[in-house]
């Protein structure tokens, strides 16, 4: 009789120790989600540029939370993060580089450090550049290999939804296929093949479609006199009627050159929040400025 009586105390006492015991891992599971509910979170991504956050969103759907390290209006070359970005950075579980963009050579050991655990990857790993040329994103060719790599690092770190990601890749190359043959047929009859544009962001893009891009900015700097003069005269011989610039540049060469050109100043953005959008305007400004008498 004892004895069961004692073994009835034992089951009823670990019963208790039981309930309470998963009365703690509960109030621990709510008391620590970043430990215990990491799996269903959403992966934390950081980019340069504005652009690249719509890649990684059509690329990550409702599984990524995107955050841009330069804000809308600075300039891709010389911009510096501040404290507070490089605190939020620190719960990042991916950085998506552009690769060769002068602020990332200057911050990327110092984001790597206040962020160990964080997958970095260079979105220009799978791309031969031109000159460590970093503007990229500007080519839609260009950018279905950086979605390549996106996806890639996106599946690496949440095996789970690859699924998921893999069909929106899908959808974005075929996207990208789209607007590369409507990029193709509107600057397909453009009567100058040549144009002028102040910061060189715009050499992926006139490659892929037949067109040759002259800069008047020289390695981040204004250029001297005397490439001013031999970029007017080249303008005067190719009777260049339009420069093209982007309101995150400086524009004074710019204005001097259009000036002297009699040539008006046009301006075209190379870091859009919207890609798609974006990029038919600016195969749209260009048809029309290429094709002026
Ligand atoms: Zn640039």
């Amino acid at each position: 009789m004892l004895s069961f009586k004692k073994s009835a105390v034992v089951t009823a006492l670990l019963l208790i120790m039981a309930v309470l015991m998963v009365g703690c891992n509960a109030g621990k599971e709510t008391a620590q989600p970043v430990t215990d509910n990491k799996k269903n979170d959403k992966l934390i991504v950081f980019v340069s540029i504005l652009p690249q956050a719509d890649f990684v969103r059509q690329l990550g759907g409702d599984q990524v939370e995107v955050s841009v390290m330069m804000p809308p209006g600075a300039n891709e070359h010389n911009y510096e993060p501040d404290t507070g970005q490089l605190k939020a950075l620190s719960q990042a579980d991916l950085y998506i580089k552009v690769g060769h963009l002068p602020f990332e050579d200057a911050w990327m050991k110092r984001f790597i450090s206040t962020n160990r655990d964080m997958l970095v990857v260079d979105s220009s790993q799978s791309i031969e550049t031109i000159d460590h040329n970093p503007h990229i994103w500007l080519s839609p060719r260009l950018v279905k290999i950086q979605a390549e790599t996106i996806s890639t690092a996106l599946i690496q770190l949440d095996s789970e939804n690859q699924d998921y990601y893999l069909q929106r890749k899908q959808v974005f190359l075929k996207e990208l296929d789209k607007l590369d043959r409507e990029i193709t047929a509107t600057l397909s009859g453009v009567k100058d093949k040549s144009f002028l544009v102040y910061h060189p962001a715009w050499g992926y893009f006139a490659r892929d479609y037949g067109l040759q891009e002259v800069a008047i900015e020289e390695h981040g700097k204004e250029p001297g006199a005397r490439e001013m003069s031999r970029v007017i005269n080249y303008a005067k011989k190719n009777q260049i009627k339009t420069v093209f610039d982007s309101s995150q540049h400086s524009t004074h060469s710019a204005d001097a050159i259009a000036a002297e050109l009699g040539a008006r100043v046009v301006l075209l953005d190379p870091l859009p929040a919207d890609y798609m959008d974006n990029m038919r305007k600016v195969a749209e400004t260009m048809a029309t400025e290429l094709s002026r008498e």
